[in-house]
């Protein structure tokens, strides 16, 4: 398995880590086969969370005798000194050890949460005092949204980031990669292999937002079958500045295909590199701030579903994506507000509009 260094930390990291989210959903009896499998073939990230279920517990168990080899990191979702205190003593308990490797701060998406988190009550101080104790060696902090993520690290209080990261979901690359580039902090990629950035997008159409589906479009782009599909989303994520890839992993199979990346990692070939650099000018960067709308409109996922069309070419993925929004864009009574929340100034209005015309079946059938 290939590793990397995660920045200032100048640990070694396995550029496939294993995130520990969907393993609270299978029986232990299951889950711990499967991480096992994950630390035996050279994976030695593990990421969980106080919120991910019992995926600390399972974690916890199956590594309990190969400690000193991993890295272990969790989260507090706790925004208070002394809630995220419990959050960490309950943590260590449970992943059956002394300390972890990287407490982070659990989806700060706003900068209200932010504040919070970092003030002088925050959960930041449980973190910093966690370090001075030795119950963490590090600090880092994971959202959905680069921009706030920048802003965050640039308070020089972490060492990694968790930031989603894949072909469709590029914001990360020109806000936030930079900068980490210039402080030394460690960035790890999450949801590899899921178009979904934030709870701001959510769609009745099935198979939601995977990238690893039957859509032919995605197929067309990616590769004819689900492993070769895996793998170039894989390495498109690789070939960017970032120390590791954190994956959701919950069976031996999915461990297989993912660490299979890593151990024969090879960098984008120049064919791949020109089918993969889609042209992103005029783009909505799913930062939310221009919501709510007052007529409900999600329009961050609206315009991600035209860019989906317009820039990246998956114009029948986004349509039936788009078919599956339950308010569209004719409900717009034009009320300028968004427009004027938009940091990116985009023309929401219009771009809306745009976005009714093209992903529209009666319109595009016409
Ligand atoms: S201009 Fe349209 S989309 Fe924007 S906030 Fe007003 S109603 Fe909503
Ligand atoms: S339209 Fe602008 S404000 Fe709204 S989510 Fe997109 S980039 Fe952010």
């Amino acid at each position: 398995m290939q590793t990397r260094r995660l920045g200032r930390t100048n640990l070694d990291v396995s550029v496939i880590s294993f995130g520990g989210t969907w393993i609270s959903e299978i029986d232990t009896s299951d889950a711990i086969p499967v991480v096992r499998r994950a630390f035996d073939l050279g994976i030695n990230y593990f990421d969980t969370a106080r919120w991910d279920g019992d995926s600390e517990t399972k974690i916890g168990y199956a590594l309990k005798d190969v400690r000193d080899q991993c890295i272990i990191a969790t989260k507090t979702g706790s925004r208070t000194k002394k809630e995220s205190v419990e959050d960490l003593k309950n943590s260590i308990q449970l992943l059956q050890t002394d300390h972890v490797d990287i407490i982070q701060l659990h989806g700060i998406d706003d900068e209200k949460t932010l504040t919070k988190a970092i003030s002088s009550d925050g959960a930041l101080q449980t973190c910093k005092k966690a370090q001075k104790e030795k119950l963490t060696k590090f600090i880092g902090i994971t959202g959905h949204k680069p921009q706030i993520l920048a802003k965050a690290i640039k308070t020089g209080e972490f060492d990694t980031v968790l930031v989603p990261l894949n072909i469709v979901t590029r914001q990360a690359e020109e806000e936030l990669l930079p900068t980490a580039k210039d402080l030394d902090v460690g960035v790890l990629a999450m949801k590899p292999l899921s178009a979904k950035t934030s709870n701001l997008i959510t769609c009745t159409y099935q198979p939601s937002l995977s990238l690893v589906s039957d859509e032919p479009e995605l197929k067309a782009l990616l590769g004819q079958n689900n492993k070769q599909v895996i793998h170039s989303l894989l390495r498109y994520t690789l070939s960017k500045d970032i120390a590791s890839a954190v994956i959701g992993l919950r069976s031996i199979t999915e461990v297989e295909t993912a660490a299979s990346v890593g151990i024969n990692y090879q960098d984008l070939t120049d064919i791949e590199k020109k089918r993969f650099n889609f042209k992103l000018e005029t783009y909505c960067r799913d930062c939310g701030l221009c919501m709510p709308c007052p007529e409900k409109i999600n329009i961050p996922a609206i315009l991600r579903f035209h860019s989906f069309h317009s820039n990246y070419r998956l114009k029948n993925w986004a349509r039936n994506l788009y078919t599956g929004l339950e308010i569209k864009p004719d409900k717009c009574t034009q009320c300028g507000i968004c427009q004027q929340k938009c940091p990116y100034n985009l023309p929401i209005e219009c771009m809306l509009q745009e976005a009714h015309k093209k992903l529209s079946f009666s319109e595009t059938n016409k």
